[in-house]
């Protein structure tokens, strides 16, 4: 596997005949998820030993996030000036100039646990910032190593550490799908380390929750999606999830490796019939 270099990017395709249609109804539930879920990671800070949350404020922005962790009753910890992005990022860079600098840090409970991570963060103790963040142990373990490995979107290794699952088709646990993240729409805000954990599981019971309890419209609309099967490829560093069978929405986002994957996830149930 070599690393391939593109500029941040994600694009939403709503296919055929009815494409208008389901732009027109989709867009705007697409920014309501993305809103509600970004609030959530806030609102879960204090569970499963959840200590912060990784924070990014763009170049003389951020107001809304600011206000957002006052009102979570959370400090703001500056870290370190990260270039701004639109879109999904796998990795950070430097800025090359002031203009395009964004502010990385963690909002935290107490300063303690923002000198913690700050620390871990400069060291590369992706361990440590894990276990601030409060993800399951099994699941920082395999970050790690996918990330040492330099898989940094590491759904194919998901696949491949799920019991029954091929490279080529997977049935999973619907709330675990990583695909649309790229998009800001998830029910975890972290890697599983497969497609059926149940620590992961529990983690995304509690998620859900929290985004119903934020806004019930964006709530009913990420299950809605969570429930679709997806296929999944990367190729030439193109990250492509064709949403639906057949597919009716495409998300287009920029991969990080010149290895060709493509996969297709099957939910094992309805999340709409189980929490709708
Ligand atoms: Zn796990």
């Amino acid at each position: 596997m070599r690393h391939v270099r593109l500029p941040p990017f994600n694009a939403v395709v709503f296919r055929g005949d009815d494409g208008g249609r389901l732009a027109e109804r989709w867009e705007p539930l697409l920014a309501r998820i993305e809103r509600a879920v970004f609030e959530a990671e806030f609102g879960i800070v204090g569970e499963f030993g959840r200590r912060c949350n990784t924070v990014l404020l763009p170049p003389g922005g951020g107001q809304q996030t600011l206000e957002l962790i006052r009102r979570y009753g959370l400090l703001f910890y500056p870290i370190t000036q990260v270039r701004a992005y639109q879109g999904y990022a796998h990795t950070h860079e430097k800025p090359r100039h002031p203009g395009e600098a964004a502010l990385f840090g963690v909002a935290c409970i107490e300063i303690d646990d923002a000198l913690r991570f700050a620390e871990a963060y400069q060291r590369g103790d992706h361990y440590t910032q894990g276990k601030l963040l409060g993800y399951p142990e099994c699941c920082i373990k395999a970050f790690i190593e996918d990330w040492n490995a330099g898989y940094y979107s590491p759904v194919i290794q998901e696949v491949r550490r799920t019991p029954g699952c091929h490279d080529y088709e997977c049935r999973i646990d619907p709330l675990l799908n990583p695909t649309l993240r790229y998009i800001g729409v998830k029910a975890i805000p972290f890697w599983p380390h497969n497609l059926v954990c149940r620590e992961a599981h529990r983690w995304a019971e509690h998620f859900i929750d929290v985004v119903r309890r934020i806004d019930k419209k964006a709530y009913k609309a990420l299950l809605e999606l969570l429930a679709e099967p997806v296929e999944f490829s990367q190729v030439n560093g193109i990250i492509e999830v064709r949403v639906g069978s057949p597919p009716w929405m495409l998300i287009i986002s920029q991969g990080y490796s010149d290895e060709t994957i493509r996969v297709r996830l099957i939910p094992m149930y309805d999340p709409v019939e189980e929490y709708g």
